[in-house]
């Protein structure tokens, strides 16, 4: 996007091109392996994709109703339900949106007024500081502590952590909103529960609405399962549950989302989603309808799936001495190439997709403070098994002679 003689509003200004279309862009120009943005190579299951046919096929080609389509919303009630215990009522209690980012949208746009404070957890997803300028809203910024990269390479189990002082230090009688994503992006970190109890303490303590981006939710590796903030004493009245069908059924370019919430909190939603796009994408609900009814298996697969390439890059960078974290969830791993004397990696993602032919994305585009994570890149392990190899060669050979 070329800023130089725009007409856009100043304040949303800053937040320029996404660094996603940034590096896709790079990797399209140059040829290069996109290991940057996160989607997947692979194709939906095809069950979905004949339900999504079908649909096309039968007239299902109009708007649908603002807050989705009724099999839509009970699916994703059903959803709720058998993975994680939660009642909602589908008409007046879910939301179906324009993939997660429109029901982040809808929930800050319909829950802030100008002036009032939003919190986000640093490394923070591009749209979470972008909507909150967007709705004229002040955003207090916390950032996670990354765990230690060995300088000499080896694989990182140790979690990023969150000080919960300095999250309380943050929050004010003016904060509205406190927004959580985990499984995390672009970390692959999993708040543990006893961070997660903190943050809901502090919700609850201070009557903060959490918004719980949860768009990773089956992205889950090694026995864990998701744990959502919704499920703690407290919660479920004060917590807008966020996710997507993109991650999970590999159809992020569908951007069929939903938003769940105590009908306080969904009328706010939908009350700005029906202005934002009203209904659409017909056919693609009705897919996902069907898809959310699929036998857990076929999600567990998934994740296998993904925690089997995960492992197959992550033993790749390890054999370069780069240091790499074992991510414990969602598409995303992060390696420190200060180790292959990239001590800035922006500059490493720049330079990479032509003179290497690999696209990856620096950590520091999710912060507001760089220097803690400056030289760490976040590589997409969710890719066909070809493009990661081809990958892994790249980066093999660009930096085996580093590393002797
Ligand atoms: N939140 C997080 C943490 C994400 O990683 C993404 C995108 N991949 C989104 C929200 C947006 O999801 P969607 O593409 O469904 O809008
Ligand atoms: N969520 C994806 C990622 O983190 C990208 C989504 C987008 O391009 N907006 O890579």
């Amino acid at each position: 996007m070329n800023l130089e003689n725009t007409q856009l509003v100043p304040r949303m200004r800053i937040f320029g091109t996404t660094i996603f279309d940034e590096m896709s862009g790079l990797a399209r120009k140059h040829g290069a392996v996109n290991l940057g943005q996160g989607f997947p190579d692979a194709s939906p299951h095809s069950a979905i994709l004949d339900a999504v046919e079908n649909a096309l096929r039968t007239g299902k080609n109009q708007y649908a109703p603002g807050p989705g389509i009724p099999e839509l919303q009970q699916a994703i009630a059903t959803h709720q339900a058998r993975f994680y215990g939660q009642t909602y009522d589908p008409d007046t209690e879910i939301a179906v949106t324009f993939g997660a980012t429109e029901a982040l949208a809808s929930a800050i746009l319909g829950l802030c007024e100008p002036g009032d404070e939003i919190v986000m957890i640093d490394p923070a997803y591009d749209a979470y500081p972008a909507l909150a300028a967007l709705a004229g809203a002040r955003m207090h910024r916390v950032a996670l502590t990354p765990p230690a990269y060995p300088k000499d390479g080896g694989i990182v189990d140790a979690p990023w952590t969150l000080d919960v002082d300095r999250l309380a230090a943050v929050i004010t009688p003016n904060t509205r909103l406190l927004i959580v994503n985990t499984p995390h992006n672009p970390t692959g970190a999993v708040f543990d529960d006893t961070t997660l109890a903190q943050i809901a303490a502090l919700a609850i303590e201070n009557d903060v609405i959490v918004a719980s981006d949860e768009v990773y939710e089956h992205l889950v590796f090694d026995g864990r399962t998701h744990n959502s903030i919704v499920n703690l004493p407290g919660m479920r009245e004060r917590t807008i549950v966020i996710s997507s069908a993109g991650k999970t059924f590999s159809c992020t370019g569908w951007k069929t989302g939903w938003a769940c919430a105590p009908e306080p909190l969904a009328t706010a939603v939908k009350g700005i989603k029906q202005f934002l796009t009203y209904g659409g994408g017909t056919p693609l609900q009705h897919g996902i309808a069907f898809g959310l009814t699929l036998e857990d298996e076929v999600f567990a697969a998934e994740a296998a799936d993904l925690q089997r390439r995960r492992d197959y890059v992550v033993g790749e960078l390890a054999a370069l001495h780069i240091p790499i974290t074992r991510s414990p969830a969602t598409y995303f791993v992060t390696a420190d190439f200060a180790s292959v004397g990239f001590a800035d990696a922006e500059a490493f993602c720049r330079w990479a997709p032509a003179a290497i032919g690999v696209a990856a994305v620096p950590v520091s585009a999710f912060v507001a403070d760089k220097e803690p994570v400056k030289s760490l890149v976040r590589l997409a392990v969710c890719k066909a098994d070809t493009t990661l190899e081809a990958g892994m060669e790249r980066l093999t050979a660009a930096f085996t002679k580093a590393t002797t």
